[in-house]
């Protein structure tokens, strides 16, 4: 069994010691996100970490990245807390204007349906956009049922375009977003729970 950590040294490990080991089987999703905090796959930051266990991740991305997790370490830098747009400037529940065309749109980040990941099997994103597991991380993400699949998946440029995926398989295209994601891959649900059910 390969135990290197997810996550670069410094930055989290691939098992987390959960803060609070009382009460566990309270928490919402608690289950799921103890698998996931258990796999030597996943590694996280402790600001990640923290919001894992306190339940405010939505399910559909702890189960996203449960099933990377099947084939690749992932290191998620961000859910909620921590995330900024702007360097200094808080987070709210809307993209703060200047970040790109997408300013004024829900922030995803805010409502706990987003996650940034940092680095893939040891590598960080930076510089690795064409990396075979890099890539493949990619097709996973496309891989997933599209009911569950993040609609909100954002990536290098270079990495977006070798993978050719577009708006139906949840790809954001716009340039001004990609030149945004050079370092790392973002995940997000931008619907409700359930509305994509809705048709
Ligand atoms: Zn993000």
């Amino acid at each position: 069994m390969d135990l290197s950590p997810a996550c670069p040294l410094g930055v989290g490990g691939g098992i987390w010691n959960l803060s609070s080991q009382t009460g566990d089987d309270a928490r919402p999703g608690s289950a799921e996100v103890r698998e996931l905090l258990e796999s030597p796959n996943f590694g996280a930051t402790p600001q990640a970490a923290g919001d894992l266990e306190r339940g405010i991740v939505d399910g559909r991305l702890v189960a996203a990245l449960a099933v990377l997790t099947e084939e690749h370490r992932v290191c998620v830098d961000t859910f909620k807390k921590g995330h900024h747009f702007l360097p200094g400037v808080p987070d709210g529940p809307r993209i703060p204007n200047g970040y790109g065309k997408a300013g004024g749109l829900p922030n995803t980040h805010y409502f706990g349906r987003a996650a940034d990941i940092r680095w893939v099997d040891g590598k960080p994103l930076e510089g690795n956009a064409t990396d075979a597991d890099v890539l493949d991380v990619g097709r996973m993400l496309a891989g997933i049922p599209s009911k569950k699949r993040p609609d909100q998946i954002i990536g290098p440029p270079k990495w977006s375009k070798a993978l050719g995926y577009g708006r139906e398989e949840g790809w954001v295209l716009a340039s001004d977003q990609l030149r945004l994601h050079n370092d790392h891959i973002h995940i997000g649900y931008m619907g409700e729970q359930g509305t994509q059910d809705i048709r």
